[in-house]
């Protein structure tokens, strides 16, 4: 058993730890030796043996004494964009090199007290600005199905963590795609729960009415098991949702009405936005999607056809909003209170602009200046209320959709994961990449990508599910369904 502990999911890793077969300090160990030989991945910025070490002591304890969950014992590790007590929070940014957060996110803190074992933290684009996980600071991280290929992002250390088998489940967030994206182009499953699900506290902010937390694991039901626990609301959130606790889990396994063996998701309408098969979705990722779709309709799905016009739109609306709140945001990287500060400096203008200067990387740079300039005053009115009136009807967009459909289906991205460096230094090509992911970040609606097969070069398709608000039982339901059904999931590089 002990050699393939790796292989373990989160609900299979719960049973095990369960039934005695294998202790949290076994699995534990077996994980650091294994993400030790994975170091040219670049996955993890930080490793926390020794805390990582006593978790699992803690948790086998609790065990023993007959006080453990589902999660307890099951080794995690967190986005570098998650303040965590012990560890560096880097937000992937040289700005947060050596800033020792004296607190613990929400979502953190939550994972701890369930009982999961924190391993480390993971690399991910500086302040979660990115597409490819080649804007942080502390270099790119490598897709573990292709070394030369990029795993995503901003998401892309937890991505390609868990697609390497070097940990069961990652968090991850996701502001305009960054758990989804990085899922499609690693082979692995996320959620992006609606706004407000998951505590921001302590999530260091990029674009604070877009950014939300979730999960990334193998399966549905691994990030089902995952979001119970991280979710719920914080009143130290001001746009937190006020809900009682969720089983996710629960709702997953939840048979619909009219449901048989063979079609368990008969009844269920998958909307088909025209706007997402556009004649330029390479072919490989709309092959895949398509064959997933066709297995969804074995599944009692029907297919319909539905339209999201504005989606184009919500390129432009995304990069005018989410670098308007991103300058807001980083202006408390001021070099006075935490993060960099120059280390030689005339006067306060000075210090401040030089510790600019020198903290950020050129994509945090490109987006402070993007997003001052569309605030700024006489271009207010022409950028960033336009952008807000868009964000409404794209909103109300789904709305009408939903009317004819229980859940919306297509691609997570365009493409499959792109080379290392292909991009250049030409940040529009991968802002239009996003394109499919923008859409339900905008209007702030819970998305999931899904294995659902392979492209160009062997590398995972992702299919993308987004469901109205508050529907991630559903979500992960369908997903399960799919799950039971197919194998892409349990694929491995
Ligand atoms: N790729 C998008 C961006 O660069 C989304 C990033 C995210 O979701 N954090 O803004």
């Amino acid at each position: 058993m002990s050699a393939d502990l790796h292989t373990l999911g989160v609900a299979a890793l719960s049973r095990a730890l369960a039934g005695k077969v294998v202790s949290s300090a076994e699995v534990t160990e077996h994980l650091l030796t294994r993400l030790d030989s994975h170091q040219h991945l670049g996955a993890f910025l930080h490793v926390d043996a020794g805390g990582a070490r006593a978790a699992a002591r803690a948790a086998d304890t609790a065990r023993a004494a007959g006080q453990a969950g589902a999660l307890t014992g099951v080794p995690v590790a967190h986005k570098d964009i998650f303040v965590t007590r012990g560890m560096p929070s880097t937000a992937g940014s040289k700005m947060l090199a050596g800033y020792d957060s004296p607190f613990d996110a929400t979502v953190v803190a939550r994972l701890n007290a369930a009982g999961t074992v924190p391993l480390g933290k993971l690399n991910c684009d500086e302040f979660a600005m990115g597409s490819a996980n080649e804007n942080s600071a502390f270099g790119p991280v490598r897709n573990p199905w292709d070394g030369t290929r990029v795993p995503g992002g901003s998401s892309g250390g937890s991505a390609a963590a868990v697609a390497a088998r070097l940990v069961p489940a990652a968090t991850g967030t996701d502001t305009g795609g960054s758990i989804r994206q990085p899922a499609s182009f690693s082979g692995i499953t996320g959620i992006k729960p609606t706004y407000g699900v998951c505590s921001r506290f302590g999530m260091i902010a990029f674009a604070s009415s877009l950014d939300q937390a979730g999960p990334m694991a193998r399966s549905a039901e691994d990030c089902a098991l995952l979001l119970s626990a991280m979710s719920g609301f914080d009143e130290r959130d001001a746009t937190s949702a006020q809900r009682p606790p969720q089983d996710f889990r629960a709702q997953m396994l939840s048979v619909r009405e009219g449901a048989t063996a063979a079609q368990p998701l008969r009844g269920l309408r998958i909307g088909l936005p025209k706007e997402f098969f556009p004649a330029a979705l390479a072919a490989d990722v709309n092959g895949a999607v398509r064959a997933a779709l066709a297995e969804y309709e074995k599944l009692g799905a029907t297919l319909v056809d539905v339209s999201l016009p504005r989606t184009e739109l919500s390129i432009p609306v995304y990069y005018i909003i989410a670098p308007a709140e991103a300058s807001s945001n980083l202006s408390r990287f001021d070099g006075v209170r935490y993060g960099h500060r120059a280390a030689q400096y005339g006067d306060l203008l000075e210090m401040y602009k030089k510790s600019r200067s020198e903290g950020f990387g050129p994509e945090v740079k490109r987006r402070i200046m993007i997003g001052t300039y569309v605030l700024s005053h006489g271009y207010y009115d022409a950028y960033y209320l336009q952008a807000q009136k868009l964000r409404r009807m794209i909103a109300d967009d789904f709305q009408a959709c939903f009317q004819q459909c229980d859940l919306i289906a297509g691609p997570v991205a365009p493409t499959v994961a792109w080379k290392i460096g292909e991009q250049g230094d030409d940040p529009v090509k991968a802002y239009l990449a996003d394109i499919f992911t923008l859409p339900a970040s905008l209007a702030g609606l819970p998305g999931m990508s899904v294995p659902a097969g392979f492209g160009e070069g062997g590398m995972p398709v992702g299919l993308q599910l987004i469901g109205n608000y508050f529907a991630e039982g559903q979500l992960l339901h369908a997903a399960h369904a799919f799950q039971q059904a197919t194998d892409f999931h349990t694929r491995t590089p």
